[in-house]
């Protein structure tokens, strides 16, 4: 199994650093690919990073929601969205989204279409290399 990054990732950066194997990848060019992905194949299952997200957008693979209650004022960002996000990340530096939507009291979000996005990011999408052209946003 793998820990998945669901659309609730606004990119704040607090669980890179906490990976002890290093396999979270902040996706690059940031509208295709708006989170941090976990490479499957890599992960260990840890669970380190689940505490450091603020927006508790990180689970196990089988407990990502189907069903999500949103509290309301919370975002989501996935490519295909065209709202704006902005904020401050874990580091201080910004967060700049143009692919984000803010949630309604009540929406029920399905994030299990999430998972397969952090399958393709390391099978199809640029992976590793995305490290390469990472500008810290
Ligand atoms: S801490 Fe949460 S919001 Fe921040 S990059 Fe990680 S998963 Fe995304
Ligand atoms: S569960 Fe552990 S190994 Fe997997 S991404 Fe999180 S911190 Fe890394």
């Amino acid at each position: 199994m793998t820990h998945i990054i669901t659309s609730l990732c606004v990119r704040d950066r607090g669980c890179i650093d906490v990976c002890p194997v290093e396999c979270m990848i902040a996706g690059q060019p940031i509208n295709e690919w708006p989170w941090i992905y976990i490479d499957p194949d890599t992960c260990i299952d840890c669970g380190a990073c689940v505490p450091e997200c603020p927006y508790v957008a990180i689970f196990p693979e089988d407990e990502v929601p189907s069903a999500y209650t949103a509290k309301g004022g919370e975002y989501i960002s996935r490519a295909d969205l065209t709202g704006h996000f902005e904020g401050t990340n874990h580091h201080g530096g910004p967060i700049v989204l143009d692919t984000a939507k803010q949630l309604e009291p009540g929406e029920v979000v399905d994030f299990t279409p999430d998972i397969q996005p952090n399958y393709d990011f390391f099978k199809t999408g640029p992976g590793y290399s995305a490290k390469d052209t990472d500008n810290g946003m």
